[in-house]
C-alpha cells in the first residue's frame, strides 16, 4: 500500500507471526522463477517452517487470539488472530474517524470488501480473466475470491509466490458467509461466478 513497487511490499509488514497463505492459488510462474526470488522464497519457507515448528501449541485452541473472534485450528500457520499482524491490524487502526472495533472482522470494510458478494463476483471476474475459471465449487469460488480480496486489502501488491496467513477470525467469518450448500444461507442465493 506505501508502495507499488513489489520490492519492498515483499518485505514490508514482516513480523514474527507473519506466516504462510495457506489459501494461495495464484498459479506459479515458472518464468519468475529467477535465483534470487528463489531464494527469497525459499528463505521465506525455511523460516515459516521454523515459526510453525515453535508455534504448534497454537493449535486447537484460542489461548492467542486477541480479538475474542478467532476459531481453533487444526495447523499453527491458521492459528493467528488479526491483532497479531501488522499488515492486518493496522487496517483497523488507520480507521479514521477511528472506530472502537475489537476485530479486523467488525471493520466495515472487511464486509465490503470480502463479504459482499458482488463485490466478489467483480473481483472473481478479474481474476478469471488473468488466470482462468477456478475449478471449484460456487462456494468455494467465494471463499477463494475473498481471501484474495483479503489479502490484497493488508498487503496491497506482493509478489506471486509470496504467502500470507490468513487471521482465523477472517477466515472463519469467510466461511460462515460462504459455507458449502446445505449448511447456512439456504435462502440466499448468491450471483453467479461462472455461466453455469
Ligand atoms: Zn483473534
Ligand atoms: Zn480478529
Amino acid at each position: 500500500m506505501e508502495s507499488d513497487s513489489e520490492e519492498v511490499a515483499v518485505g514490508a509488514n514482516v513480523n514474527s507471526y507473519d506466516g504462510p497463505l495457506p489459501y494461495n492459488y495464484e498459479p506459479p510462474r515458472q518464468e519468475r522463477g529467477q535465483a534470487e526470488l528463489r531464494g527469497r522464497v525459499n528463505g521465506q519457507r525455511r523460516e515459516i517452517e521454523l515459526w510453525c515448528e515453535e508455534n504448534r501449541w497454537r493449535i486447537g485452541q484460542v489461548s492467542w487470539c486477541l480479538c475474542g473472534r478467532c476459531e481453533a485450528m487444526p495447523s499453527a500457520v491458521e492459528s493467528v488472530c488479526c491483532r497479531e499482524v501488522d499488515a492486518y491490524w493496522s487496517l483497523v487502526q488507520t480507521l479514521d474517524p477511528p472506530e472502537d472495533i475489537t476485530c479486523l472482522t467488525l471493520h466495515p470494510g472487511f464486509e465490503a470488501s470480502c463479504l459482499n458478494p458482488f463485490v466478489l463476483q467483480i473481483a472473481y471476474m478479474n481474476f478469471r480473466q488473468e488466470h482462468g475459471s477456478l475449478q471449484a465449487s460456487r462456494p468455494e469460488q467465494f471463499r477463494y475470491t475473498a481471501y484474495r480480496q483479503v489479502v490484497r486489502w493488508a498487503y496491497g501488491i506482493l509478489g506471486r509466490n509470496i504467502r500470507k496467513a490468513i487471521p482465523s477470525c477472517v477466515v472463519s467469518a469467510i466461511r460462515r458467509q460462504f459455507a458449502e450448500e446445505g449448511q447456512t444461507y439456504k435462502g440466499f442465493q448468491w450471483p453467479r461466478l461462472e455461466d453455469d
